[in-house]
C-alpha cells in the first residue's frame, strides 16, 4: 500500500499522519474528517516552485485554488510564494480575507458576471483570463468606468483534449471554455484587445484537462500555443510575452497509478516551448503552469466511523461509514476510484472484499465499489486516501449533512483550519414567511 507524504503507521497499528494518530485526531475532532498533511503540500509546492524557477527561472507556480481553499490554505500559499488562480467572487474574497496579495490572484472562469468583476477590479486582481469576446467587451467597458486598466490572458482552445489516458487532437473541439484557433476566434480576439484603451494583452493561456498521467498532450498543447504566439506576431505585430499552460498533472489515487514526475512534465512543457520558440526566432516567453490537484491531492485523507454492515449473500458486503457523497463527490461524478486504510488496526490482514457505502438516500452513493479490507465492524475506523483534491471544495449538504471539519497536521499537531458545521448552520439562511407563522 502506498502511504502518500507523512503517512505512516505507529507502534500501536494506528496510521498517523503529520505525526498525529488519527485514533486521537478522531477522538477530538469526530468525523468524517478531512485531514491534511501539511508538509505534504508545502513540498509539493517548494517541488514545483524551486524545480520550475531552475529549470527556467522566468517563471511562476499558481495553485488553482478550486481544487482546495480556505483562508489557511490562502496564507501557506501565500508563504510559499505561489500565485493563486481563483474562479469566483467567492475565492476572491476568501483569499482577500487571508491577507493574500490581489495582485498575485489570477482569475478564471468562463461566465463571471459583472459584481465578480467589478471585485475583481475593485481588489486590484493581477489577471483576468478573458474566455470570450462577450467578457472581453464587458470587461473593457467595467475598467472604464472603475477608470482602471485590467491585464488579461485569453483562454485558448488549443485543440488537444486530454483525459486521464487518452488524448484527443481535434480542429474545433466542443467546450464551453475558450476561444477557438481553427475557426479564428483567438485572432479576432487579440486584434478587438489591442484596440482597448482599458485592456493590456498580457499572455495567452490554455488548460487541457486533469488527472493526466501522459505527458505528450501537454508538450503537444505548449507547441500549439507557441506557434499561435507566433501567428499573432506576424499577423499583428503584437508580442506576446507570457504563457499559461494551465494545470493538470495527475496524482496516484490507487496503488497501481503510476503519475509522471514533477520534474519530468515541467522538462518536457519548457523543451517544447524552446524548441518553437528557437524555430520562430521568438523570445522565451514567461511561463505559468497552475497545477491543483497534485499539490494537495495526495495530501487528504478522509476519516470515517464504520456503521452498518449488510451482507447481500451471494452478492456483496455493504459497510456503511457516516459520510459519503456530501464529502466525496468524485465517485458520483467521475466513477472515482480509491485505496482505503483500516485506520485503527492498520497492520490486520486483508480477509474479505466489500464495498463501502455512504448514508446519503441515492443509490449512487458509493465510495469504493470492491476493496480487500480486514474484517470490520462497528466503530471501526476508515482512512480513506487520496482526498485532498476536489473534495472539500465540491461538499455539500445533502440530506442535510453537515459538512466535516478540516485539520493541517504537521510534527504531531492538529489545528483546526475548517470547523464542522453545525445543525443551526444549516438552518442560518433558512426563512419561514410571516404568513406562516
Ligand atoms: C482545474 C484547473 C486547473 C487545475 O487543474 P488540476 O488538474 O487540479 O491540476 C488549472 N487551471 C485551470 C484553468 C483549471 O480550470
Amino acid at each position: 500500500m502506498f502511504l502518500p507524504g507523512t503517512m505512516q503507521i505507529n507502534a500501536k497499528g494506528h496510521l498517523e499522519i503529520g505525526g498525529c494518530d488519527t485514533t486521537l485526531l478522531v477522538q477530538e475532532f469526530g468525523t468524517p474528517l478531512y485531514v491534511m498533511d501539511e508538509e505534504l503540500i508545502r513540498h509539493n509546492c517548494r517541488i514545483y516552485r524551486d524545480i520550475f524557477a531552475r529549470i527556467y527561472p522566468h517563471s511562476q507556480v499558481a495553485y488553482a485554488g478550486k481544487a482546495f481553499l480556505t483562508t489557511a490554505m490562502c496564507r501557506l500559499l501565500a508563504e510559499e510564494g505561489l500565485a493563486l488562480d481563483v474562479v469566483s467572487g467567492g475565492e476572491i474574497y476568501t483569499a482577500l480575507s487571508a491577507g493574500f496579495p490581489a495582485d498575485k490572484m489570477i482569475y478564471h472562469g468562463n461566465n463571471k458576471t459583472p459584481a465578480e468583476i467589478q471585485l475583481a477590479l475593485n481588489s486590484g486582481v493581477g489577471c483576468f483570463v478573458v474566455d470570450s469576446i462577450s467578457e472581453l467587451e464587458l470587461l473593457e467597458e467595467l475598467a472604464a468606468a472603475a477608470g482602471k486598466k485590467a491585464n488579461i490572458y485569453f483562454r485558448i482552445k488549443p485543440g488537444i483534449e486530454a483525459h486521464t489516458h487518452h488524448y484527443i487532437q481535434t480542429g474545433q473541439i466542443d467546450s464551453k471554455f475558450g476561444l477557438g484557433l481553427a475557426d479564428g476566434q483567438a485572432l479576432t480576439a487579440v486584434e478587438r484587445a489591442l484596440k482597448m484603451p482599458h485592456i493590456e494583452l498580457k499572455g495567452l493561456h490554455c488548460h487541457i484537462g486533469s488527472q493526466i498521467f501522459d505527458l505528450k498532450p501537454f508538450q503537444l498543447a505548449a507547441r500549439v500555443m507557441m506557434d499561435l504566439i507566433n501567428e499573432i506576431k506576424e499577423k499583428t505585430g503584437f508580442l506576446i510575452e507570457e504563457l499559461d499552460l494551465g494545470g493538470g498533472l495527475g496524482i496516484r489515487y490507487l496503488n497501481s497509478d503510476l503519475p509522471a514526475s514533477v520534474t519530468d512534465y515541467l522538462e518536457k512543457i519548457t523543451a517544447a516551448v524552446k524548441e518553437r520558440a528557437a524555430a520562430h526566432n521568438l523570445p522565451l516567453p514567461k511561463l505559468l503552469v497552475e497545477p491543483g490537484r497534485s499539490i494537495v491531492g495526495e495530501a487528504g485523507t478522509t476519516l470515517y466511523t464504520v456503521g452498518a454492515i449488510k451482507e447481500v449473500p451471494g452478492v456483496r458486503s455493504y459497510v456503511a461509514v457516516d459520510g459519503g457523497m456530501m464529502d466525496n463527490l468524485r465517485t458520483a461524478l467521475y466513477e472515482a476510484k480509491y485505496e482505503a486504510i483500516l485506520a485503527n488496526r492498520a497492520n490486520a490482514p486483508k480477509e474479505q472484499v466489500v464495498s463501502i457505502a455512504g448514508k446519503a438516500c441515492d443509490s449512487g452513493d458509493m465510495l469504493i465499489w470492491y476493496i480487500e479490507l480486514p474484517r470490520l465492524t462497528r466503530g471501526d475506523l476508515l482512512a480513506v486516501l487520496s482526498t485532498g483534491a476536489y473534495h472539500y471544495s465540491m461538499s455539500n449538504n445533502y440530506n442535510r449533512f453537515t459538512r466535516p471539519a478540516v485539520v493541517f497536521v504537521q510534527n504531531g499537531q492538529a489545528d483546526l483550519v475548517v470547523r464542522r458545521e453545525s445543525y443551526a448552520d444549516l438552518i442560518r439562511n433558512d426563512i419561514i414567511p410571516e404568513r406562516m407563522r
